[in-house]
């Protein structure tokens, strides 16, 4: 079996993670015999193999090994308030024990979608999804339905979920070719521009501009700011989709109820045209939606669709606002909408990139910390470049600097000695942060 540097024997890191992570080390060798790779998400694929977890409360997790770790993968970023949290844990209890599925409407449907209307202003209405996945589905389709157009355009780098539009361009393939399985024609019709780059915006739009149906966008930049975004550059999108009638969708899966109440488009100022939910939306349970302008949503809608004399869009889904998923949604929201946590967690976010920082620059590694509002990232500098901890500033370094692979020897050796001393963080490498963190700090 092939070995890169993180996984050498020789290196004392992995020796420490093998020889505490024993049953992981097992149940991961079973898991190979029934899972392809082992996994069931490709970030959680990770050599020389994956922690196990048995249970989680708060901030923190025990793997099969009786390990604790303080969790900065925080349920892919749908845990805003930690594990087990009582409330959300209570409520849905209570609604399993009424039922999980009715196949029909139900009240907690509609009061989701009242507190999503009362938090995030530009959600004139709302239909509800699985996963962030299927809502960035949703919206092109709504998009190009509205539009009678055929073309997307991604930014480089930034997450839509897994589906065939936004497959490629985001880990690999930045030169717009189909990952494996993904039809060209497909990729043809997507547009791809490189993050903060106006100049290639306006070319982009000259070419393109009457042929595409919607923008999509990380508000904060991939992976939660990874890349970091200028608002700027999301500023010069909006008024150039207006110019051109594209369809502008912020794509708030991750800074939905996180970034702000009413996520990032409050903080830039921005109304976007549809925007797309998940992780925190559903209170970690599955749930997406699709929220936004009225004369859009509408397509969904039959009666309005033949008012308007158009052929109204399908949209199925059997889990769509389960009740389970709307009561910790509805939960989740409340507890956001009525106290701190959302200040709280930026509050201790700050402070842990500050804690970062400091040990970088006492240390003498030339790496960089940075991130913002619940965000942490760590810059491991693979390629050496010369880099002053202290006044690392990951707006001055392009994209592809930035966007460093989640396999790269480095980032894995840290992530694998994190979790040697109880830190399991995630693979960008750093982590969402939740409010039950701060609480240990
Ligand atoms: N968009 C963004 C910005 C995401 O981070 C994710 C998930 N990481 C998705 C969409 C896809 O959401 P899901 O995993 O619920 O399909």
């Amino acid at each position: 079996m092939l070995m890169n540097d993180a996984t050498a024997t020789n290196s004392s890191i992995v020796a420490a993670y093998v020889a505490r992570t024993r049953h992981s080390a097992e149940a991961y060798q079973e898991a190979c015999l029934r899972l392809p790779g082992g996994v069931t998400h490709d970030v959680r694929y990770m050599r020389p193999h994956p922690i196990f977890v048995a249970r989680a409360e708060r901030a923190r997790k025990w793997d099969l090994d009786e390990n604790v770790y303080v969790d900065y993968q925080g349920g892919h970023g749908a845990l805003i308030l930690g594990h087990a949290h009582p409330e959300v844990t209570a409520r849905v209890v209570e609604q399993l024990g009424r039922g999980s599925h009715y196949g029909a409407n139900h009240e907690l449907e509609t009061r989701w979608a009242a507190l999503i209307q009362e938090l995030i202003p530009s959600a004139e209405l709302v239909r509800f999804t699985s996963s962030g996945t299927e809502a960035t589905m949703m919206a092109f389709r709504i998009a190009r339905a509205a539009t009678g157009r055929a073309k997307l355009l991604r930014i480089r780098g930034h997450f839509h979920g897994w589906h065939d539009h936004v497959a490629f361009g985001v880990v690999n393939h930045f030169d717009g070719t189909p990952t494996p399985g993904v039809l060209p024609e497909v990729a043809e019709n997507v547009v791809l521009l490189t993050p903060n780059d106006t100049a290639g915006l306006h070319a982009a739009l000259a070419e393109h501009g009457s042929s595409i149906a919607a923008a999509i966008i990380e508000p904060t930049g991939s992976n939660y700011g990874q890349v970091p975004v200028a608002p700027e550059f999301v500023h010069a999108l909006r008024r150039a989709t207006d110019a051109h009638g594209i369809v502008l969708i912020f794509d708030e899966v991750v800074t939905g109820f996180r970034v702000a109440r009413g996520g990032a488009q409050a903080t830039l100022g921005i109304k976007p045209d549809l925007t797309t939910l998940a992780k925190i939306l559903a209170g970690g349970l599955p749930g997406g939606a699709v929220v936004g302008r009225r004369d859009l949503m509408e397509l969904l809608d039959p009666e309005r669709a033949a008012t308007r004399r158009i052929e109204k869009i399908g949209h199925q889904g059997t889990y769509n606002a389960n009740p389970v998923s709307a009561a910790a949604g509805i939960a989740t929201l409340e507890i956001l909408r009525d106290t701190d946590a959302i200040e709280r967690t930026h509050a201790y976010a700050a402070q842990l990139r500050d804690g970062a920082r400091q040990v970088l620059v006492e240390e003498g590694v030339p790496w960089g910390a940075y991130g913002t509002f619940t965000g942490l990232h760590l810059f491991v500098n693979p390629n050496g470049l010369p880099i002053d901890p202290a006044t690392f500033d990951a707006t001055t370094l392009p994209f592809e600097a930035l966007k460093i692979p989640r396999d790269n020897p480095v980032g894995l050796k840290l992530r694998l000695a994190m979790r040697v001393h109880g830190v399991d963080l995630s693979a960008w490498p750093g982590g969402p942060c939740s409010a039950e963190e701060g609480e240990i700090a």
